[in-house]
């Protein structure tokens, strides 16, 4: 949900936490969560330092690849594939927030003595799509799980897709969009 309040986003968490006491008259902030308010160009300022660790990462971290993986995923694949896993992951998010800490804290991440948050998650414009989709797959799964072991991340998935890898999955896309095309023209030629 995003509110916008005289110029600048008012961004909260996807889910609702334990309401804080005395936060209810602060102006920078989230009324129920205490989560401090971004403009726009903070929002980007720190976008822009997120980029920028993520690229230095791949001097020195596996983490950096295994984030790109994700984020050129979560932009150019279709629903129907990107989501391919979907029903068949299980578990949830506990909130422990360690993903969002991983090799850096992520500028985004607010953590109290009653929660954790993402001031972005659910912003219409500015949810990061990497994180919104996690886990695309196992290997996204397993990338994240090693990263904050030995704390657990308790997804896990039952189960696979017809098209369980990516590449898979982009072959027989394309095949049945052909298909499709192909049927158009046999029907328009009316063979
Ligand atoms: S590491 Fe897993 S359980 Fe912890 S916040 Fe991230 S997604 Fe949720
Ligand atoms: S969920 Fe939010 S706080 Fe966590 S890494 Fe993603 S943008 Fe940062």
């Amino acid at each position: 949900m995003e509110q916008n309040l005289g110029g600048q986003n008012r961004l909260v968490q996807i889910t609702t936490a334990p309401a804080t006491a005395n936060n209810h008259d602060d102006q920078n902030s989230v009324p129920e969560l205490n989560i401090p308010v971004l403009s726009e160009r903070q929002i980007l300022q720190k976008k822009a330092y997120i980029g920028f660790r993520k690229i230095i990462g791949f001097f020195y971290t596996k983490h950096s690849y295994g984030a790109t993986r994700r984020w050129i995923l979560a932009k150019v694949l279709p629903d129907r594939i990107l989501y391919r896993w979907k029903p068949y992951q299980r578990g949830g998010c506990n909130r422990c927030g360690l993903c969002c800490k991983i090799v850096f804290r992520c500028p985004f991440f607010h953590e109290d003595q009653n929660t954790t948050a993402c001031m972005i998650y659910t912003s219409p414009r500015h949810a990061p799509p990497p994180c919104v989709v996690f886990p695309i797959d196992p290997i996204d799964l397993a990338e994240v799980q090693r990263e904050v072991s030995p704390a657990p991340c308790p997804f896990y998935f039952e189960g696979q897709p017809e098209h369980p890898t990516t590449w898979g999955a982009v072959k027989a896309d394309i095949r049945a969009q052909l298909g499709k095309r192909v049927d158009k023209l046999k029907e328009a030629f009316g063979s």
